[in-house]
């Protein structure tokens, strides 16, 4: 069981009921469905396909909608030749006009379209564009009322609605754009459990969203893809809005000096740490397995140093969507963590409470005690009741040597948690007083293998369970052995009340 958590993007390569599950079996415990690819349609029945494979599967499944946000797209382009797209190399030139058009080459001149209708107007001569993560570069030489006319400085294939960077041009882009609002509405009326919005540059972006989802009676969870120079000088901020980032590695290596990605990984990791908000590392981790089976040494090291910075989940974009291996890259994300945490493991990596939470919360305090108890009490697991999933959400910052479980009775949080890194969504109906709590999970470890008879497990039930105060407290348990709630003067070391 490894404790860091892997988001798949889905595509045509991993659409159908059995690609899914087998994904599931792979590690995958979170959905993403990127709404910049593919129709709503198209997105419906790939979503109920991840319930149905998900309805098969023992743990809770998330579903991530990605929103495109103000991100510049190229329309449709044709596959010339069988390349994927259009062909074009140095010093050639590009017309991107303002009317929608098929990209093609036309009489020598390649001629493509935008999303976006005033990127004519935007950009100005002298700017560059680049296109598909900085793959492709170009400068504007000319414009006029129709099209702008850009040279080639690096060359590529254009392919079908691969974004456009614009890193000199002031746009004047919605944060929000309609086919947001559409998208953002479709995932309400669909249930997901997270929403993510590219390109946020401020946190009043974030707040318009949420104030939305509000008047939808929705408490989807926000994350907010930090990929532009302004969400890093306006990160607190951002950070208060949201419920998570992503480091959106792609295009923030296109709008920023592409060297300061990893420090702004590190960076990132440690404001969520402090913030108890969970953070997903994003784009080209794997990414020659979109093309081969097996990673390249450098994208091995590069998810096992996003687990050491303590990101709690690790993203594949193009490698399930559209690669040839999906299933692959899967095995190789959940190889690499595992190792990866049993060194962390065996080197102390988890000896120190790895919280450091800004605002001292009450299950901060606790998880900070639970952890002492785990360390000194050689405990195999901890159990925590966690109703709105906000407990396993501070719990899973602490970083614990052990699996936590985290219980609730409401499927939504379940799904929700399948992003904490270390915990494992369980669901269970509360029970009517503590006994039968501890006796309920003492059936339940052991039913799941989580723990054997004889090892000692913590279980800490908040008053989220219900009946507030009666049921507050950090609980030792053997596994196996009958536990009561009138404690012998032997048994009283283990009962202590929690705040
Ligand atoms: P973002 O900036 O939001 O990550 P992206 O264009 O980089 O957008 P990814 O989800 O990272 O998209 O996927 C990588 C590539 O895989 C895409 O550029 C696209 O070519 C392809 N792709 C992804 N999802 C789909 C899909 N549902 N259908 C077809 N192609 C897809
Ligand atoms: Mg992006
Ligand atoms: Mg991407």
């Amino acid at each position: 069981m490894i404790r860091t958590k892997i988001i798949a993007t889905m595509g045509p390569a991993c659409g159908d009921v059995d690609a899914l599950y087998r994904l599931f079996e792979a590690g995958v415990d979170v959905c993403r469905l990127n709404f910049s690819h593919g129709s709503l349609d198209a997105h419906l029945l790939q979503l109920r396909n991840i319930r149905e494979a998900a309805a098969r599967f023992d743990h809770p499944i998330a579903v991530l909608g990605d929103l495109c946000g103000p991100k510049i797209r190229l329309g449709q382009v044709a596959d010339v030749d069988g390349t994927g797209g259009v062909p074009i190399a140095v010093g050639d030139e590009l017309v991107i006009q303002r009317a929608d058009t098929l990209g093609n080459r036309v009489d020598g001149t390649c001629r493509v379209s935008s999303i976006y209708k005033h990127l004519v107007d935007d950009v100005q001569i002298g700017d560059r564009l680049l296109i598909e993560d900085g793959l492709l570069r170009f400068v504007c030489t000319d414009k006029n009322f129709n099209e702008l006319r850009c040279q080639t400085t690096v060359g590529g294939v254009l392919k079908s609605r691969k974004g456009v960077n614009l890193p000199n041009t002031v746009v004047n882009v919605p944060s929000i754009t309609d086919y947001d609002w559409e998208c953002a509405n479709w995932a309400v009326d669909n249930d997901l459990d997270y929403l993510a919005l590219s390109f946020v540059r401020k946190p009043e972006d974030l707040l318009l969203l949420r104030e939305h989802l509000r008047n939808r009676v929705s408490d989807i969870h926000l994350i907010a893809k930090i990929e532009k120079a302004e969400a890093i000088k306006a990160l607190d901020g951002i950070l208060d809005a949201s419920d998570g980032l992503m480091v959106a590695r792609g295009d923030l290596g296109v709008e920023m000096d592409v060297a300061e990605v990893p420090i702004l990984q590190k960076e990132l990791i440690r404001r969520c740490q402090a913030a108890a908000k969970p953070v997903i590392v994003a784009t080209q981790m794997l990414q020659s397995m979109i093309e081969q089976a097996s990673p390249t040494r450098a994208e091995v090291s590069d998810v096992a140093n996003a687990i050491f910075d303590g990101t709690d989940a690790v993203m594949l974009s193009g490698e399930t969507s559209v690669g040839k291996f999906p299933i692959g890259a899967v095995h190789t994300m959940s190889h690499v963590a595992d190792t990866t945490e049993r060194y962390l493991i065996q080197t102390g990596g988890f000896r120190e409470p790895a919280l450091r939470l800004k605002n001292m919360h009450l299950s901060g305090a606790v998880a900070k005690g639970v952890w002492q108890i785990v360390q000194d009490l050689k405990v195999k697991l901890v159990v925590i009741w966690s109703q709105t999933g906000a407990t396993a959400r501070i719990f899973s910052k602490t970083r614990f040597p052990v699996p936590i479980v985290a219980l609730s009775s409401d499927h939504r949080a379940l799904r929700r948690m399948a992003l904490h890194f270390g915990v494992v969504p369980q669901e269970m109906s509360p029970p009517s007083e503590l006994s039968a709590l501890v006796a309920d999970v003492d059936a339940m470890v052991r039913s799941h293998k989580y723990a054997e008879p004889g090892d000692r497990i913590v279980l800490v039930a908040g008053s989220s369970m219900g009946t507030p105060g009666t049921l507050n407290g950090v609980v030792i348990h053997t596994v196996g052995e009958q536990w009561s709630t009138n404690p012998t003067a032997s048994d009283a070391p283990a009962l202590m009340a929690a705040p």
